[in-house]
Protein backbone atom coordinates (compact mmCIF):
# COMPACT_ATOMS: atom_id res chain seq x y z
CA UNK A 1 0.00 0.00 0.00
CA UNK A 2 1.16 3.86 -0.75
CA UNK A 3 3.23 5.03 2.16
CA UNK A 4 2.29 9.01 2.72
CA UNK A 5 2.55 10.89 5.68
CA UNK A 6 -0.14 10.78 7.94
CA UNK A 7 -1.30 13.71 10.03
CA UNK A 8 -2.56 12.72 13.93
CA UNK A 9 -6.04 14.03 13.99
CA UNK A 10 -7.92 11.14 14.43
CA UNK A 11 -10.04 10.24 17.37
CA UNK A 12 -9.22 6.91 18.26
CA UNK A 13 -6.53 4.38 17.04
CA UNK A 14 -6.80 0.72 18.47
CA UNK A 15 -4.29 -1.89 17.87
CA UNK A 16 -5.13 -5.37 18.94
CA UNK A 17 -3.06 -8.56 18.50
CA UNK A 18 -5.81 -10.99 18.00
CA UNK A 19 -6.01 -14.23 20.70
CA UNK A 20 -6.71 -16.96 18.20
CA UNK A 21 -4.82 -16.02 15.33
CA UNK A 22 -1.49 -13.69 16.48
CA UNK A 23 -2.05 -11.12 13.86
CA UNK A 24 -2.75 -7.23 14.56
CA UNK A 25 -5.75 -5.85 13.99
CA UNK A 26 -5.84 -2.24 13.78
CA UNK A 27 -9.09 0.99 13.61
CA UNK A 28 -8.66 3.92 13.26
CA UNK A 29 -11.56 6.04 14.15
CA UNK A 30 -11.07 9.77 12.38
CA UNK A 31 -13.95 11.19 13.09
CA UNK A 32 -17.91 10.62 14.92
CA UNK A 33 -18.04 14.38 14.44
CA UNK A 34 -21.01 13.55 12.22
CA UNK A 35 -22.09 10.54 13.51
CA UNK A 36 -20.43 6.43 13.93
CA UNK A 37 -17.41 5.79 12.34
CA UNK A 38 -17.93 3.92 8.97
CA UNK A 39 -15.22 2.30 7.25
CA UNK A 40 -14.36 -1.19 5.38
CA UNK A 41 -11.88 -3.78 6.87
CA UNK A 42 -9.09 -4.16 4.88
CA UNK A 43 -6.87 -7.87 5.00
CA UNK A 44 -3.91 -6.92 3.47
CA UNK A 45 -0.45 -7.99 3.79
CA UNK A 46 1.93 -5.19 4.96
CA UNK A 47 5.83 -4.53 4.84
CA UNK A 48 5.47 -3.91 8.52
CA UNK A 49 3.15 -3.00 11.23
CA UNK A 50 4.00 1.07 11.04
CA UNK A 51 2.69 0.34 7.48
CA UNK A 52 -0.57 -1.46 8.50
CA UNK A 53 -1.41 1.70 11.11
CA UNK A 54 -0.18 4.42 8.25
CA UNK A 55 -2.95 2.64 6.02
CA UNK A 56 -5.53 2.72 8.25
CA UNK A 57 -5.21 5.99 9.43
CA UNK A 58 -5.01 7.65 5.95
CA UNK A 59 -7.69 5.73 4.94
CA UNK A 60 -10.38 6.18 8.08
CA UNK A 61 -9.55 10.14 7.32
CA UNK A 62 -10.76 9.59 3.64
CA UNK A 63 -13.77 8.43 4.81
CA UNK A 64 -14.40 10.97 6.88
CA UNK A 65 -14.63 13.63 3.96
CA UNK A 66 -16.34 10.73 1.60
CA UNK A 67 -19.45 10.82 4.26
CA UNK A 68 -19.47 14.28 4.47
CA UNK A 69 -19.59 15.06 1.08
CA UNK A 70 -22.69 12.79 0.68
CA UNK A 71 -24.36 14.53 2.95
CA UNK A 72 -24.44 11.32 5.57
CA UNK A 73 -24.82 11.63 9.25
CA UNK A 74 -21.96 9.23 9.65
CA UNK A 75 -17.89 9.73 10.19
CA UNK A 76 -15.23 8.25 9.07
CA UNK A 77 -12.98 5.28 10.15
CA UNK A 78 -11.28 1.84 8.72
CA UNK A 79 -10.26 -1.12 9.96
CA UNK A 80 -7.08 -3.35 9.02
CA UNK A 81 -5.65 -6.62 9.31
CA UNK A 82 -2.28 -7.71 9.10
CA UNK A 83 -1.70 -10.85 7.16
CA UNK A 84 1.67 -12.46 7.57
CA UNK A 85 1.82 -15.04 4.79
CA UNK A 86 -0.80 -15.32 2.27
CA UNK A 87 -5.25 -14.86 2.77
CA UNK A 88 -5.82 -17.33 5.53
CA UNK A 89 -8.53 -19.55 4.78
CA UNK A 90 -10.88 -22.07 6.71
CA UNK A 91 -10.71 -22.14 10.62
CA UNK A 92 -7.69 -19.59 10.00
CA UNK A 93 -9.98 -17.16 8.38
CA UNK A 94 -12.68 -17.30 10.85
CA UNK A 95 -10.37 -16.93 13.99
CA UNK A 96 -8.78 -13.55 12.39
CA UNK A 97 -12.31 -12.57 11.68
CA UNK A 98 -13.80 -12.77 15.49
CA UNK A 99 -10.40 -11.29 16.31
CA UNK A 100 -11.23 -8.35 14.53
CA UNK A 101 -14.71 -8.08 15.46
CA UNK A 102 -13.86 -8.06 18.94
CA UNK A 103 -11.40 -5.10 18.13
CA UNK A 104 -14.35 -3.51 16.40
CA UNK A 105 -16.61 -4.02 19.40
CA UNK A 106 -14.09 -2.65 22.04
CA UNK A 107 -14.63 0.51 20.63
CA UNK A 108 -18.33 0.59 21.87
CA UNK A 109 -19.53 2.10 18.12
CA UNK A 110 -17.42 4.30 17.76
CA UNK A 111 -17.03 2.62 14.23
CA UNK A 112 -18.77 0.48 12.42
CA UNK A 113 -17.18 -2.23 9.94
CA UNK A 114 -18.09 -3.36 6.05
CA UNK A 115 -16.18 -5.14 3.71
CA UNK A 116 -13.15 -3.51 1.56
CA UNK A 117 -10.12 -5.07 -0.52
CA UNK A 118 -9.92 -8.73 0.78
CA UNK A 119 -12.36 -9.03 2.74
CA UNK A 120 -16.31 -9.94 1.48
CA UNK A 121 -20.06 -10.11 2.83
CA UNK A 122 -19.60 -13.64 3.86
CA UNK A 123 -17.16 -12.39 6.27
CA UNK A 124 -18.99 -9.70 7.87
CA UNK A 125 -21.22 -12.29 8.97
CA UNK A 126 -18.47 -14.06 10.45
CA UNK A 127 -17.23 -10.39 12.00
CA UNK A 128 -20.66 -10.23 13.36
CA UNK A 129 -20.49 -13.23 15.51
CA UNK A 130 -18.26 -10.89 18.00
CA UNK A 131 -20.17 -7.64 17.45
CA UNK A 132 -23.30 -5.88 16.40
CA UNK A 133 -21.33 -2.66 14.97
CA UNK A 134 -21.07 -4.19 11.28
CA UNK A 135 -22.61 -3.55 7.88
CA UNK A 136 -22.62 -5.01 4.71
CA UNK A 137 -23.97 -8.05 5.44
CA UNK A 138 -25.91 -10.07 2.49
CA UNK A 139 -28.77 -9.10 1.25
CA UNK A 140 -30.23 -12.59 2.26
CA UNK A 141 -29.55 -11.31 6.03
CA UNK A 142 -30.71 -8.08 5.58
CA UNK A 143 -27.89 -6.19 4.82
CA UNK A 144 -27.08 -4.08 1.90
CA UNK A 145 -24.99 -6.71 0.01
CA UNK A 146 -22.32 -6.17 -2.90
CA UNK A 147 -21.74 -2.51 -3.05
CA UNK A 148 -20.13 -2.35 -6.57
CA UNK A 149 -24.20 -1.69 -8.22
CA UNK A 150 -24.64 1.19 -6.41
CA UNK A 151 -21.14 2.97 -7.00
CA UNK A 152 -21.68 1.91 -10.60
CA UNK A 153 -24.89 3.53 -10.15
CA UNK A 154 -22.98 6.32 -8.50
CA UNK A 155 -20.44 6.91 -11.02
CA UNK A 156 -22.70 7.28 -14.09
CA UNK A 157 -24.35 9.89 -12.09
CA UNK A 158 -20.91 11.85 -11.74
CA UNK A 159 -20.14 11.59 -15.68
CA UNK A 160 -23.59 12.82 -16.25
CA UNK A 161 -23.08 15.61 -13.99
CA UNK A 162 -19.87 16.00 -15.41
CA UNK A 163 -20.90 16.36 -19.02
CA UNK A 164 -23.95 18.33 -18.00
CA UNK A 165 -21.57 20.63 -17.46
CA UNK A 166 -18.61 20.19 -19.76
CA UNK A 167 -20.89 19.90 -23.07
CA UNK A 168 -24.69 20.98 -21.59
CA UNK A 169 -26.07 17.96 -21.81
CA UNK A 170 -26.48 14.71 -19.70
CA UNK A 171 -27.13 13.20 -22.93
CA UNK A 172 -24.73 10.76 -24.10
CA UNK A 173 -26.05 10.06 -27.47
CA UNK A 174 -22.92 10.65 -29.55
CA UNK A 175 -20.43 10.90 -26.80
CA UNK A 176 -17.54 8.06 -26.45
CA UNK A 177 -16.41 7.34 -22.94
CA UNK A 178 -13.22 5.66 -22.28
CA UNK A 179 -13.55 2.86 -19.19
CA UNK A 180 -10.10 1.77 -17.71
CA UNK A 181 -10.66 -1.23 -15.50
CA UNK A 182 -13.45 -3.78 -16.17
CA UNK A 183 -13.68 -5.20 -12.60
CA UNK A 184 -16.79 -5.34 -10.41
CA UNK A 185 -17.62 -1.44 -10.83
CA UNK A 186 -16.20 -0.95 -14.30
CA UNK A 187 -17.88 -3.40 -16.11
CA UNK A 188 -21.42 -2.41 -14.47
CA UNK A 189 -20.62 0.96 -15.12
CA UNK A 190 -19.74 0.28 -18.98
CA UNK A 191 -23.30 -1.49 -19.31
CA UNK A 192 -24.90 1.21 -17.97
CA UNK A 193 -23.36 3.90 -20.14
CA UNK A 194 -23.77 1.55 -23.32
CA UNK A 195 -27.40 1.91 -22.27
CA UNK A 196 -27.50 5.62 -22.44
CA UNK A 197 -25.86 5.84 -25.59
CA UNK A 198 -22.40 6.40 -25.07
CA UNK A 199 -19.94 4.60 -27.25
CA UNK A 200 -17.52 2.92 -25.56
CA UNK A 201 -13.38 2.44 -25.53
CA UNK A 202 -12.50 -0.08 -22.79
CA UNK A 203 -9.59 -1.53 -21.07
CA UNK A 204 -7.82 -3.58 -18.13
CA UNK A 205 -4.98 -5.17 -18.20
CA UNK A 206 -7.01 -8.76 -17.39
CA UNK A 207 -7.61 -10.16 -21.47
CA UNK A 208 -9.82 -12.21 -20.00
CA UNK A 209 -12.28 -9.35 -19.52
CA UNK A 210 -12.00 -8.42 -23.57
CA UNK A 211 -15.01 -10.85 -23.88
CA UNK A 212 -17.24 -8.56 -21.94
CA UNK A 213 -15.89 -5.80 -24.39
CA UNK A 214 -17.05 -7.61 -27.36
CA UNK A 215 -20.36 -8.33 -25.48
CA UNK A 216 -20.94 -4.48 -24.89
CA UNK A 217 -19.60 -3.31 -28.58
CA UNK A 218 -17.10 -1.92 -27.21
CA UNK A 219 -13.53 -1.05 -28.54
CA UNK A 220 -10.93 -2.63 -26.54
CA UNK A 221 -7.20 -0.90 -25.68
CA UNK A 222 -4.46 -1.50 -23.56
CA UNK A 223 -4.77 0.71 -20.53
CA UNK A 224 -2.12 3.07 -21.90
CA UNK A 225 -3.91 3.86 -24.86
CA UNK A 226 -7.28 3.78 -23.31
CA UNK A 227 -6.04 6.75 -20.60
CA UNK A 228 -4.74 8.73 -23.74
CA UNK A 229 -7.93 7.79 -25.53
CA UNK A 230 -9.81 11.16 -27.98
CA UNK A 231 -12.68 10.58 -26.06
CA UNK A 232 -15.15 13.12 -24.47
CA UNK A 233 -14.86 11.20 -20.88
CA UNK A 234 -12.22 8.82 -19.21
CA UNK A 235 -13.81 7.21 -16.56
CA UNK A 236 -10.35 5.68 -14.39
CA UNK A 237 -12.28 2.33 -12.74
CA UNK A 238 -8.97 0.36 -11.83
CA UNK A 239 -6.10 1.27 -9.35
CA UNK A 240 -5.27 5.03 -7.65
CA UNK A 241 -2.60 7.33 -8.46
CA UNK A 242 -3.44 6.41 -12.22
CA UNK A 243 -3.51 10.59 -12.80
CA UNK A 244 0.14 11.93 -12.50
CA UNK A 245 2.63 14.00 -14.09
CA UNK A 246 3.13 11.41 -16.64
CA UNK A 247 -0.37 11.23 -17.65
CA UNK A 248 -1.89 14.13 -17.29
CA UNK A 249 -0.61 15.85 -20.22
CA UNK A 250 -1.41 13.18 -22.52
CA UNK A 251 -5.41 12.96 -21.46
CA UNK A 252 -7.23 14.01 -24.47
CA UNK A 253 -10.67 13.72 -22.35
CA UNK A 254 -11.82 17.20 -21.48
CA UNK A 255 -13.92 15.23 -18.85
CA UNK A 256 -12.79 12.27 -15.98
CA UNK A 257 -14.94 10.78 -13.97
CA UNK A 258 -14.43 7.40 -12.61
CA UNK A 259 -14.77 4.96 -9.53
CA UNK A 260 -10.78 4.56 -8.36
CA UNK A 261 -10.09 5.64 -5.25
CA UNK A 262 -7.11 8.13 -4.99
CA UNK A 263 -6.85 9.04 -8.77
CA UNK A 264 -4.23 11.72 -8.13
CA UNK A 265 -1.03 10.44 -6.79
CA UNK A 266 -0.85 13.90 -5.11
CA UNK A 267 -3.08 16.91 -4.71
CA UNK A 268 -0.89 19.32 -6.91
CA UNK A 269 -2.45 17.22 -9.97
CA UNK A 270 -5.72 19.13 -9.39
CA UNK A 271 -3.60 22.16 -10.66
CA UNK A 272 -2.33 20.78 -13.43
CA UNK A 273 -5.85 19.16 -14.57
CA UNK A 274 -7.44 22.07 -14.23
CA UNK A 275 -4.73 24.15 -15.85
CA UNK A 276 -5.26 22.00 -18.68
CA UNK A 277 -9.23 22.57 -18.34
CA UNK A 278 -9.57 18.93 -18.02
CA UNK A 279 -12.87 19.04 -15.37
CA UNK A 280 -12.52 16.19 -12.85
CA UNK A 281 -15.12 14.78 -10.57
CA UNK A 282 -13.08 14.06 -7.27
CA UNK A 283 -12.98 10.57 -7.22
CA UNK A 284 -14.63 10.50 -3.04
CA UNK A 285 -17.74 12.39 -4.34
CA UNK A 286 -17.84 10.32 -7.53
CA UNK A 287 -17.52 7.20 -5.70
CA UNK A 288 -19.57 7.65 -2.71
CA UNK A 289 -22.67 4.99 -3.84
CA UNK A 290 -21.13 2.29 -2.34
CA UNK A 291 -21.51 3.64 1.30
CA UNK A 292 -24.37 5.75 0.81
CA UNK A 293 -25.86 2.55 -0.23
CA UNK A 294 -24.72 0.78 3.43
CA UNK A 295 -25.98 4.02 4.74
CA UNK A 296 -29.40 3.62 3.86
CA UNK A 297 -29.00 -0.64 5.76
CA UNK A 298 -27.97 1.70 8.42
CA UNK A 299 -31.28 3.52 9.05
CA UNK A 300 -34.42 2.43 11.25
CA UNK A 301 -36.91 0.79 9.29
CA UNK A 302 -33.59 -1.40 7.56
CA UNK A 303 -32.55 -1.27 4.20
CA UNK A 304 -34.60 -0.51 1.05
CA UNK A 305 -33.08 -0.91 -2.39
CA UNK A 306 -35.21 1.89 -3.84
CA UNK A 307 -34.35 4.65 -1.08
CA UNK A 308 -31.00 3.47 -1.86
CA UNK A 309 -30.91 4.25 -5.73
CA UNK A 310 -32.18 7.55 -4.84
CA UNK A 311 -30.08 9.04 -2.73
CA UNK A 312 -27.07 7.27 -4.58
CA UNK A 313 -29.06 9.24 -7.74
CA UNK A 314 -28.04 12.51 -5.44
CA UNK A 315 -24.47 12.06 -6.36
CA UNK A 316 -25.23 14.34 -9.37
CA UNK A 317 -26.58 17.14 -7.34
CA UNK A 318 -23.67 17.45 -5.07
CA UNK A 319 -20.82 17.23 -7.74
CA UNK A 320 -23.52 20.48 -9.34
CA UNK A 321 -22.43 21.92 -6.36
CA UNK A 322 -19.27 21.44 -5.93
CA UNK A 323 -18.68 22.66 -9.68
CA UNK A 324 -20.77 25.84 -9.06
CA UNK A 325 -18.94 26.26 -6.10
CA UNK A 326 -15.44 26.14 -8.41
CA UNK A 327 -16.58 28.21 -10.82
CA UNK A 328 -15.14 30.85 -8.34
CA UNK A 329 -11.70 30.05 -9.78
CA UNK A 330 -11.01 26.59 -7.16
CA UNK A 331 -10.53 23.53 -8.50
CA UNK A 332 -13.31 21.07 -7.90
CA UNK A 333 -10.88 19.30 -5.19
CA UNK A 334 -10.73 22.40 -3.23
CA UNK A 335 -14.30 23.04 -3.43
CA UNK A 336 -15.25 19.46 -2.26
CA UNK A 337 -12.61 19.40 0.72
CA UNK A 338 -14.33 22.49 1.59
CA UNK A 339 -18.14 21.43 1.48
CA UNK A 340 -16.84 18.59 3.77
CA UNK A 341 -15.20 21.06 6.55
CA UNK A 342 -18.28 22.67 6.16
CA UNK A 343 -20.48 19.71 6.72
CA UNK A 344 -18.34 18.83 9.72
CA UNK A 345 -18.58 22.55 11.49
CA UNK A 346 -22.55 22.28 11.22
CA UNK A 347 -24.07 21.82 14.43
CA UNK A 348 -25.25 17.83 14.67
CA UNK A 349 -28.88 17.25 14.43
P1 LIG B 1 -12.07 -4.91 -9.00
O1 LIG B 1 -10.87 -5.51 -8.37
O2 LIG B 1 -13.31 -5.72 -9.14
O3 LIG B 1 -11.70 -4.37 -10.46
C1 LIG B 1 -10.53 -3.71 -10.79
C2 LIG B 1 -10.23 -4.04 -12.26
O4 LIG B 1 -9.14 -3.23 -12.69
C3 LIG B 1 -9.82 -5.50 -12.49
O5 LIG B 1 -10.53 -6.05 -13.58
C4 LIG B 1 -8.31 -5.40 -12.79
O6 LIG B 1 -7.85 -6.42 -13.67
C5 LIG B 1 -8.24 -4.04 -13.44
N1 LIG B 1 -6.92 -3.40 -13.38
C6 LIG B 1 -5.97 -3.45 -12.42
N2 LIG B 1 -4.92 -2.69 -12.74
C7 LIG B 1 -5.21 -2.10 -13.92
C8 LIG B 1 -4.53 -1.20 -14.76
N3 LIG B 1 -3.33 -0.72 -14.45
N4 LIG B 1 -5.13 -0.84 -15.91
C9 LIG B 1 -6.36 -1.31 -16.27
N5 LIG B 1 -7.06 -2.18 -15.51
C10 LIG B 1 -6.49 -2.57 -14.35
O7 LIG B 1 -12.35 -3.56 -8.18
P2 LIG B 1 -13.69 -2.72 -8.10
O8 LIG B 1 -14.48 -3.15 -6.94
O9 LIG B 1 -14.33 -2.69 -9.46
O10 LIG B 1 -13.11 -1.27 -7.76
C11 LIG B 1 -12.46 -0.48 -8.73
C12 LIG B 1 -11.95 0.81 -8.10
O11 LIG B 1 -13.05 1.52 -7.52
C13 LIG B 1 -10.95 0.61 -6.97
O12 LIG B 1 -10.04 1.69 -6.96
C14 LIG B 1 -11.82 0.68 -5.73
O13 LIG B 1 -11.08 1.08 -4.58
C15 LIG B 1 -12.81 1.75 -6.14
N6 LIG B 1 -14.07 1.67 -5.42
C16 LIG B 1 -14.84 0.54 -5.48
C17 LIG B 1 -16.04 0.50 -4.78
C18 LIG B 1 -16.93 -0.72 -4.85
O14 LIG B 1 -18.10 -0.61 -4.49
N7 LIG B 1 -16.45 -1.86 -5.30
C19 LIG B 1 -16.45 1.60 -4.02
C20 LIG B 1 -15.66 2.76 -3.98
C21 LIG B 1 -14.46 2.78 -4.69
Amino acid sequence: MERHPVTLEHEQLLVRRGPRSGMYCAVAVHSTVRGPSLGGCRMWRYDDSASGVADALRLARAMTYKAACAGLPLGGGKGVIMLRDGAPRGSARRDVLLDFGETVDALRGAYITAEDVGTSSRDMTVIAEATEHVSGLAQARGGSGDPSPYTALGVQAAVLASCERAFGSTSLEGRSVAVVGLGSVGLRLARLLAKKGAALVVADIDERKRADADKLGARWLAPDRALAAEVDVLAPCALGGVLNEDTVPRIQAPVIAGAANNQLADESVADLLARRDILWAPDFVANAGGIINISVELERGGYDPRRARSRVHGIGDTLRAIYDAAAGGMTPLTAAMELARRRLAEPRA
